[in-house]
């Protein structure tokens, strides 16, 4: 089935109700179908070759998604990318998945158009987030009705590029049934209601902004409160009028720093995208009353484990990512790929039908990271209690090696954010000449941090090899878009500290 047939079965039945109020800008159900079907009639008219994709580079705006839609309505296959991104990662990004057309800021056009064409793409448009560009002049000569184009469950319907945290973005092919189970499975988990009201104020070239929040608020009939930008004071300021609101963790910080925040509305605070701190998540309790649900996911696999929203579904408990969501299979094993026991540390690794068929273009890379039985590896360690709670530890391409030991950096990190003077902290391995790798903190002060005295404490708490050589005083963590720290760029940093 389309999967915009399928969201579409989830609009309500008053179609001129509102769907999306974008800063006082209403658009209704019937806007989104309307708008969309213009656009998919346009791009039907390109003539795109089945499987085509449609690369995305523009700001955030209800019209971008409104291009998503028709995208998956035309059949074909939706490339978002981050508006952050520069002439040569665009031009990576384009070379690689060589799309059938390009969308980008108007502002862009120049540079992005003349990379575009160099490497043979025929349609470059521009949408604006203010309801102008090339794109909506052509689509407003369509008509308004189209018939979303038959798609089976295996069909491709986006091609994700990871946020490239370990290494080099790669592109997750996701289908049309990828998409759709882990949206209803969400939907039921997550007990959305009709009557629910999302604050939607994440990215949308992003696994979690566009489908799980996006899909969850379109599949289920309910309104969006649509900001282009997430910004802490209008975003507090909406707050009461929303019953469901998803943030990366970062998100969570900046709004704890505003005086007010009425949250008696709010049904249910999701995280995800990277690790909440059970520092925050504590504090988001002590000021709103509210647990924060922290859910797994990734561009290859889409949302994975939630901690239960629905109090029959068992307790939310901070600083784990919950149980398996229905459907899901996750099994944590040791480096010869052997179950390990309840509470034992190891490598996640993944099943389902909403995980990805591959990474495009890397038929190797798909073979490595899949096991000769069909579970996918997704880089990341941690320990599944007997409850079936999954606590994540870390990535396993950040495990450090010091003396032959393993040192999980989540671990250290933890001990560190308790300790005085300590505002967030990120532990790497940097080249050791005697240990291989030393442990290294980066850390963010909160009031005057002594490094000498951090190292001591931790000496009384940890064993020996999983203290820090040497405790760094910065700003500022370097993060992404998405709020995930940066370790990549951290350990190039510092990478000649002893060598
Ligand atoms: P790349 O694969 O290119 O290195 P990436 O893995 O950061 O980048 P994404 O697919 O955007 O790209 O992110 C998925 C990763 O985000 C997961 O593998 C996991 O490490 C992390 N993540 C997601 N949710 C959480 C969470 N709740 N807590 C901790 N980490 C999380
Ligand atoms: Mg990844």
């Amino acid at each position: 089935m389309n999967l915009y047939a399928a969201l579409r079965a989830g609009f309500p039945a008053d179609l001129d109700s509102t769907a999306i109020d974008n800063d006082g800008l209403l658009y209704s159900w019937r806007d989104l179908d309307n708008g969309s079907a213009m656009l998919a009639n346009w791009l039907g008219k390109l003539a795109l070759p089945a499987g085509s994709r449609v690369a995305v580079h523009t700001d955030k705006s209800v019209e971008a998604l409104m291009l998503y839609l028709a995208v998956l309505r035309a059949g074909l296959v939706y490339l978002p990318l981050n508006p952050a991104y520069h002439a040569a990662e665009l031009e990576h990004f384009i070379s690689d998945a060589a799309p059938g057309a390009v969308v980008c800021a108007g502002k862009n056009f120049g540079w992005v158009s003349k990379l575009a064409f160099q490497r043979g793409v025929r349609w470059v448009f521009t949408l604006n987030d203010d309801r102008t560009g090339t794109l909506l002049d052509r689509a407003a000569q369509m008509p308004l009705a189209h018939e979303p184009v038959e798609r089976t469950d295996t069909d491709l319907a986006a091609i994700l590029y990871t946020s490239g945290t370990t290494g080099r973005s790669k592109g997750a092919m996701l289908s049309h049934g990828n998409l759709l189970s882990n949206a209803r499975t969400l939907k039921d988990f997550w007990d959305w209601k009709p009557d629910d009201v999302l604050l939607h104020a994440l990215p949308i070239f992003h696994v979690h902004g566009l489908f799980v929040a996006s899909h969850g608020a379109l599949l289920n009939g309910s309104r969006m409160l649509w900001f282009n930008k997430f910004e802490a004071g209008p975003v507090a300021r909406r707050l009461p009028e929303a019953t469901v609101f998803m943030g990366v963790p970062t998100l969570y910080v900046r709004l704890l720093q505003e005086k007010t925040l009425d949250t008696k509305n709010i049904r249910l605070f999701i995280s995800g995208s990277a690790p909440l701190l059970i520092e925050t998540w504590r504090e988001w309790q002590v000021r709103t009353g509210h647990l924060i649900l922290e859910r797994y996911g990734m561009s290859e696999t889409l949302m994975l484990t939630s901690n239960p929203c629905k109090p029959e579904d068992g307790e939310r408990v901070g600083g784990t990512v919950g149980p398996a969501l229905p459907g899901v299979g996750l099994r944590i094993v040791d480096d010869e790929g052997l179950p390990c026991a309840a509470d034992e540390i190891g490598h996640v690794q993944v099943r389902g039908p909403n995980v990805f068929s591959g990474y495009w273009q890397m038929p190797e890379k798909t073979a490595e990271e899949f096991t000769a039985d069909g579970w996918f590896k997704t880089g990341d360690v941690g320990r599944v209690a007997a409850n079936g709670y999954l606590t994540l530890i870390g990535r396993s391409k950040d495990l450090i090696i010091s003396g032959g030991f393993n040192v999980y950096p989540a671990e250290i990190e933890g001990f560190l954010n308790e300790l005085p003077g300590v505002g967030e902290s990120a532990v790497i391995g940097v080249p050791h000449p005697d240990f291989g790798e030393a442990v290294v903190a980066v850390i963010t002060p909160a009031g005057r941090p002594d490094p000498e005295g951090l190292i001591k404490a931790l000496k009384d708490r940890i064993a020996g090899f999983k203290v820090p050589k040497r405790v760094i005083v910065t700003a500022e963590l370097p993060r992404n878009a998405m709020g995930k720290v940066q370790k990549k760029l951290l350990r190039e940093q510092h990478a000649a500290l002893f060598c």
